[in-house]
């Protein structure tokens, strides 16, 4: 399957400068545990920096080589570099704005060009390391432009890409100066993987918006290739935290703890401090909590645990001063000489130590005013062997999906926070189990190791899923020489996004002169029937096309006019037209909500553009027309399609397949071939040749023989046998065929 290059602002190493030299500690975590699993039996690298700057950014030999030990590669930064990449762009633009706090974000023109020049310094390591076949999968917003540039070096790479903080609403997400190149950025991976739905479908509608991409559920239509979207939220080893785990470190320091609690109950909570977490406004519900029933605490206590983050940055001071002032307040108001309401540890506590506290805690608090997982509920969850315990979890928080058994509150409303914190007190031993029993099943099956493996598959499927190879010029010597050996030819050509770009109004897709020569050359060539098989009415075909001598399909099958003719015949026969009023009626409706969408009357189908609409609204407006008309219309004989920016309706015998076949069975006697009645008057000296962009064209490649030559113009998953990348690869393989006389 190739390797699996992880890449990572931060490896997860620690480098130590020791008596004996340099070495490397593998640092544990959430993704170093899920990940390096699969890293290792792939034989694949670990790509990110190491820890260390340097005045020119570069990394010591023996720094190399340390890491090169655990298959990892380093990368040198300076220290300027990093400031103005990791601390100013990543933590004080991207993280405040993807949580939430478009306030917090400070943007600066040359801080952007260092995250650039970061972002091109990792693609510039990963190419140097990376194989063909290889899977890439990038990790976080410290990343976001390195899928993009990894696909403009190695656009067949397999590349993956995982947000591990929230996507936020494209209304907040809109603000950051630099959007558009983060979306282009993520969008150079075939997977895009977040940690809930909700985070998948603020991005689609950022995309779409922004960059006027099409998406549908769980799909991003970008630059002729599809995106796949992923919702996984990430897991923990929950054999970490389970049963005995630890040992007799763990079962002393519960012991200290019981004994410190004085038989008091235990309200925990455990982050980082940072201001995303709500540490302020939880102790402070706690405090009410105290002042509305002073007696209490006798009864509960709680232990906040706060992890120094940041410490660098002075909003992050700021905040650790005011949880310092309110937690001082809550003990001096509330505590007694020898009875402290609030254990608050401003440093982090050693596995053991935590492992204690998720064990002996009676209640849970983890109320971040927004988190994109959220790692420490499922931790307590696990931990939690006899399902006792209750589980409070902020409603903004990415694992609140997950755990929907646990008490929820809006973080931001102190009523409800005091609330929910009497619900979980009060709450009887059978509930809190009735309640924690699913949530550990849960947790202990979405392990971190499914996690990796969910997030791998997608991306080693992603490509896969989507689009045909590319036909290579081995392929391309081959169809030549079937070409030269065939008897005869006959080809099937869409038009529009196929032999033509698209425009933005359809009526401007004239043939160039040098589609037309092209078509008149290929139609004289001898032996070789050249049809252009099209969605567009009879009469416009002929008008544009009917001097180059091709044959013409219309209509997407309904009507034929043969190479040379002038007029058109129905392969339908008569047909009732009477559907097509109500269906106008309503395309008009649709038509009004959506400015710059228009009807296209045809003679046997009715069709509503959207190509020159807002992409979101029309394409939110495009599924529920398609959805109402597929459940009223299909049972009169009538098909509804999807295809290019279009929605439409025509007689469900008409088809670009059935058109070719039909081309086929007629072709047949002219050249005294003999058809076998059932199957295609088809054998190996007739050349097939179909080239089509559009989903229509999808019955035309799957109605051919296996043998024919069906190639799809741009990219998405398709029957066809291989892909081009755009008309004009499409233009230039038909310009390139040897046309000469047939061999045989
Ligand atoms: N943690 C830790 N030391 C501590 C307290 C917590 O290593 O003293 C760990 C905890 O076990 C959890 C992680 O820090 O795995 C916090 O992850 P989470 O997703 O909750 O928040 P983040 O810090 O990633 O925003």
């Amino acid at each position: 399957m190739g390797r699996l290059i992880l890449v990572s602002n931060r490896l997860p190493v620690i480098l130590d400068q020791g008596a004996d030299g340099l070495s490397a500690r593998v640092a544990a975590g959430g993704l170093a545990t899920g990940l390096s699993g699969p890293h290792q039996r792939s034989g694949g690298r670990w790509i990110g920096w190491p820890g260390v700057t340097s005045p020119d950014g570069t990394l010591t030999a023996e720094m190399h080589q340390v890491l090169a030990a655990k298959a990892m590669d380093g990368i040198g930064l300076t220290a300027e570099q990093h400031e103005r990449y990791y601390t100013h762009i990543s933590n004080r633009c991207l993280w405040p704005l993807f949580h939430y706090f478009p306030e917090r974000v400070h943007f600066d023109a040359e801080d952007w060009k260092a995250y650039q020049e970061v972002n091109h310094r990792f693609a510039e390591v990963v190419l140097e390391k990376v194989q063909p076949d290889d899977l890439v999968f990038v990790q976080d917003f410290h990343l976001t432009l390195l899928p993009g540039l990894l696909r403009l070096a190695m656009p067949q790479l397999r590349i993956g890409f995982f947000l591990h903080i929230p996507f936020p609403s494209s209304e907040i997400f809109r603000i950051f100066a630099e959007r558009e190149a983060v979306l282009d950025g993520i969008l150079g991976a075939d997977m895009v993987g977040f940690h809930t739905l909700a985070y998948v479908r603020h991005f689609r509608s950022a995309v779409s918006r922004l960059l006027g991409a099409e998406t549908r559920s769980t799909e991003v239509q970008y630059h002729g290739r599809r995106i796949r979207l992923l919702a996984q939220p990430l897991g923990i080893d929950p054999e970490d935290w389970q049963g005995d785990t630890g040992g007799a470190d763990v079962e002393q320091q519960m012991k200290e703890l019981r004994a410190a609690a004085a038989g008091r109950r235990i309200i925990l909570g455990v982050e980082r401090l940072d201001y995303t977490k709500g540490v302020p406004e939880r102790l402070r519900a706690f405090g009410e909590l105290l002042s509305q029933e002073p007696g209490l605490v006798d009864e509960i206590m709680m232990i906040q645990i706060a992890v120094p983050s940041r410490v660098e940055a002075e909003e992050y001071r700021d905040l650790k001063n005011e949880v310092d002032r309110i937690a001082g307040d809550i003990n001096s108001r509330h505590g007694r000489p020898g009875l402290q309401a609030l254990h608050y540890q401003y440093r982090g506590v050693p596995p053991h130590v935590l492992r204690a506290l998720y064990r002996i805690a009676d209640v849970c608090l983890v109320t971040p005013l927004r988190d994109g997982l959220n790692l420490v509920a499922k931790e307590f969850v696990a931990s939690r062997s006899e399902d006792s315990g209750v589980l409070v979890l902020s409603e903004n928080i990415g694992a609140a999906w997950e755990l929907g058994e646990a008490l929820r509150v809006n973080p931001y409303d102190p009523a409800a926070m005091v609330a929910c914190l009497r619900q979980a007190l009060a709450m009887p031993l059978a509930e809190q189990r009735a309640r924690m029993q699913p949530m550990r099943m849960r947790v202990e099956r979405a392990t971190v190791h499914v996690w990796a493996e969910n997030c791998i598959d997608a991306i080693a499927s992603a490509q896969q899923g989507s689009a045909p190879p590319l036909l290579e010029p081995q392929d391309k010597l081959n169809l030549d020489q079937e070409w030269l050996a065939a008897e005869r030819r006959t080809l099937f050509l869409d038009y529009d996004g196929t032999l033509r770009e698209f425009t933005d109004r359809p009526e401007q897709a004239r043939p160039t002169t040098e589609v037309l020569e092209l078509l008149g050359a290929l139609s004289e060539a001898p032996a070789t029937a050249v049809w252009v098989i099209s969605g567009r009415p009879a009469p416009l075909l002929q008008e544009w096309l009917g001097a180059t001598g091709v044959g013409l399909i219309a209509e997407h099958g309904a009507f034929l006019r043969r190479p040379g003719d002038t007029e058109f015949c129905s392969l339908l026969g008569q047909f009732p037209l009477d559907w097509k009023h109500e269906v106008r009626a309503l395309m008009e409706e649709f038509a009004a909500r959506v400015p710059g969408s228009r009807i296209e009357e045809k003679p046997l189908g009715i069709a509503w553009h959207y190509r020159e609409a807002n992409a979101e609204l029309a394409v939110w407006q495009a599924r529920e027309l398609y959805q109402h008309l597929e459940e009223t219309l299909t049972d009169q004989g009538l098909e509804v399609q999807r295809g290019s920016r279009v929605v439409e309706v025509r007689p469900a015998a008409v088809s670009k397949g059935r058109a070719a076949l039909e081309v086929l069975q007629i072709a047949a006697p002219l050249s005294g071939m003999i058809g076998t009645g059932t199957g295609t008057p088809y054998d190996a000296s007739h050349l097939l040749l179909a080239l089509g962009d559009d989903r229509t064209d999808e019955s035309m490649f799957r109605s051919l023989p296996a043998s024919a030559w069906t190639v799809l113009v741009g990219s998405r998953g398709s029957s066809a046998r291989w892909r081009l990348p755009d008309p004009a690869a499409a233009r230039s393989l038909l310009a390139s065929m040897p046309v000469s006389s047939p061999t045989a």
